[in-house]
């Protein structure tokens, strides 16, 4: 039976490496699963407050369908946090969505036609790309500077623009680096969005979970058209929720037309979540202990993890400044053909699964393993004293 020629290109590479794990489960080996980065599958778990409201609001009947755009209070809330980092959007420039994947897919879907081209950072969370080539799109990386701490080369991204770019695409605290760009790095970007007249798609699912000091996108952007992605699976632990927002920057009149336009694509799949949504309120009125402790847990983690790398020979590493990644440079020397060869040994060898480079961008991604240091220092330490002997 015929299948679309579109499918064929999607790929996600995070979860296309289990299939080779689950294989190996099956045989009775022990997995350490470091590819998936979600904190609640560990010791992170939902605040018992926004818990509590997701309960009461399927228990008070809020169990119908929602405003497509949003529930108006959650609207209210979201525009709050994201006015109170720079960006103006106000409750009508919000719309709600089922995780920022549907964001990205919303996003794409209004600003991509056939041959369009999106400039992407390399490497980059896949979506993006699967995304931009699912709507014909044409994603276009640029290169991150591992040298700089894996900033964004401000030259490749200038030189990279072409007639069809529509869109500049940045994500700070990054995946899979952990890098969080400067202020200084944020204002260059936003001015070269202002001169092209381009789309400046930020995500900053991470704002929160960041070891040094962090800057919004929002603070640079003045009257950029900026369309702003966050949501809740990160920082608030509500990944299996599925929730998170589209927010525009207010001072734009270039995304009025946008605006009139994307709501349509909330409307054709209905509404999120509601119940998630009301609790949602909660995990952002309510109280944020949880971050802190998250913060807190997640420094110690990392260090943990590259006090290791840094030890073991055939590897290096830039140290992640936000979110909860490393993303190791491997030396191939003979031993392996490419990053996703290096990953499937290291899984068949060690029973440690990790995520190939390549899957984040073929180009500035390859050669390069990622690693999520999620779980607890005593699961960390099994898997790096598996991955340095499988190196030695
Ligand atoms: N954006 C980035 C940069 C991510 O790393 C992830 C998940 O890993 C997502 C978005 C997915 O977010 P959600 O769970 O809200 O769909």
């Amino acid at each position: 039976m015929k299948i679309s020629e579109r499918i064929g290109h999607v790929e996600y590479a995070i979860r296309d490496v289990i299939l080779y794990a689950r294989e190996l489960e099956k045989k009775g080996r022990d997995i350490i699963y470091l590819n998936i980065g979600d904190p609640v599958l560990y010791d992170f778990k939902t605040p018992e407050h926004v818990k509590e409201a997701f309960v009461k609001a399927v228990r008070s009947g809020q169990n119908n369908y929602a405003p497509s755009e949003g529930v108006n209070e959650l609207r209210k809330a979201i525009a709050e946090k994201e006015g109170e980092k720079g960006l103006p959007c106000g409750p009508e420039g919000v719309v709600v969505t089922n995780g920022v994947s549907e964001g990205v897919d919303m996003v794409m879907a209004s600003i991509l036609d056939p041959g369009d081209e999106i400039l992407v950072p390399g490497p980059c969370y896949p979506p993006y790309s699967s995304y931009a080539r699912l709507y014909g799109g044409v994603p276009v990386e640029y290169r991150s500077s591992e040298e700089e701490g894996w900033a964004p080369d401000l030259d490749d991204l200038r030189k990279k623009i072409t007639k069809k770019t529509v869109a500049i695409t940045v994500i700070s605290p990054n995946n899979p680096t952990g890098a969080v760009y400067s202020g200084k790095a944020l204002k260059e970007i936003a001015q070269i969005a202002a001169e092209h007249k381009l789309y400046l798609i930020c995500d900053e699912i991470y704002d929160r979970i960041v070891f040094e000091e962090f800057e919004s996108m929002a603070r640079h952007a003045d009257d950029v058209p900026l369309v702003m992605l966050n949501g809740f699976s990160k920082v608030y632990l509500m990944t299996g929720w599925r929730l998170g927002y589209i927010a525009r920057n207010g001072r734009s009149k270039l995304l009025d037309e946008l605006w009139e336009n994307m709501p349509k694509m909330a409307r054709l799949r209905i509404a999120s979540n509601t119940t998630a949504q009301v609790a949602a309120v909660e995990a952002l009125r309510g109280p944020q202990d949880h971050v802190r402790e998250m913060v807190s847990k997640l420094r110690e983690r990392r260090d943990y993890v590259m006090k290791r790398l840094d030890a073991m020979d055939g590897i290096s590493c830039v140290r992640p400044k936000g979110a909860f990644y490393v993303f190791p440079k491997i030396d191939m020397k003979d031993r392996w053909k490419s990053d996703a060869e290096f990953v499937i040994d290291l899984l068949k060898s060690t029973g440690v699964i990790t995520v190939h480079g390549s899957g984040f961008g073929k180009k500035y991604g390859a050669g390069h393993f990622r690693i999520v240091y999620l779980p607890p220092v005593g699961m960390l330490e099994e898997a790096m004293s598996r991955l340095e002997k499988f190196l030695k």
